[in-house]
């Protein structure tokens, strides 16, 4: 149960009556989880058992083997998603009114969500380089073309990292110090992909669903989806069960995750690719601000 405040629109909105700030409100419990209040309390309870050191290690080890509980589970499910994405997919085209309007409404969905990644892995990614480095990126993304491209085919930041650690390290000259340690983390926590694609698709479904977003939920599914991206498994799809928790923010249901079912396979290829790219250039920018501390340290080889 979660208490929420909420506005009252009067029955006819006129001129008069038009100002929001003069409209009732009132407070009520619905019945979905509070996921931002249960993230919150995940990071501070993470950090709490790291500041604990042996004593919160049995913590620390129940959620590591819950996890990979999980994981198994989730395995056995993505072996039988096929036959429920049929049925769901089958279902939600004859839900619709007008195929037509839904396969273009799929098809905008789908290309706000390319440019999107676009604008974003070829534009301010690389704009970042150029701040922190103070040069021009192109060469250093041509190098990365291997890891692009098998992050394009595989569809996993995961399966991805020893081809992207090796761009790094030998076509970029990355410190391995630096690629070693930056690249593990960025595939699981660093997705800015599968966080666009994840709040532009929850906004896609409200509005399928006839609801308007306000700026407040807006702002909150942009938290979410951060957040949910964190938690994403660096894996084929993950962005798309993660993304029930930033649908549940404005009340959706994880039913009409099922909406975008049918493209996201391939979104998947495009998002995971940028996910990579953003690894990448963070470890480039990693290994240019820590290029002195990294001379003081004896060399490795
Ligand atoms: N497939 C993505 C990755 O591995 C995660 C996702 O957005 O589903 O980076």
């Amino acid at each position: 149960m979660r208490y929420r405040t909420v506005i009252i629109p009067p029955k006819e909105i006129n001129e008069t009556n038009s100002d929001i700030k003069l409209w009732d409100f009132t407070g009520e419990y619905t019945g979905s989880s509070n996921v931002l209040g249960l993230v919150v309390f995940s990071v501070v309870q993470g950090i709490a058992i790291a500041q604990m050191g042996k004593v919160g290690k049995p913590l620390q080890d129940f959620y590591t083997a819950l996890g990979e509980a999980m994981m198994l589970i989730t395995n056995w499910v993505i072996w039988l998603s096929p036959f429920g994405v049929f049925f769901l997919v089958t279902s939600k085209v004859l839900e619709a009114e007008s195929f037509a309007v839904m396969v273009g409404q799929m098809g905008m969905y789908f290309m706000t969500v390319l440019v999107g990644l676009i604008l974003h892995g070829f534009i301010v990614v690389p704009l970042i380089y150029v701040i922190c480095v103070k040069k021009m990126p192109i060469k250093f993304i041509a190098n990365m073309g291997q890891a692009i491209l098998t992050a394009f085919a595989t569809g996993s930041s995961s399966a991805t990292l020893s081809v992207s650690m090796g761009c790094l390290e030998e076509k970029n000259g990355i410190d391995v110090r630096v690629s070693r340690f930056v690249m593990p983390i960025g595939a699981t926590i660093n997705m800015d992909g599968t966080a666009l694609y994840e709040a532009v698709a929850v906004i896609f479904i409200s509005q399928v669903r006839h609801m308007t977003l306000s700026l407040t939920q807006i702002i909150s599914v942009s938290i979410t989806a951060t957040m949910a991206s964190i938690g994403a498994a660096s894996i084929p799809q993950a962005g798309l069960v993660t993304m029930v928790m930033v649908l549940d923010t404005v009340g959706l249901p994880a039913e009409d995750v099922s909406l975008i079912f049918a493209v996201d396979w391939l979104l998947d290829r495009f998002r995971t690719t940028v996910n990579v790219l953003g690894d990448a250039i963070g470890a480039g920018v990693v290994a240019h601000l820590s290029q002195k501390e990294l001379a003081q340290l004896p060399s490795i080889n």
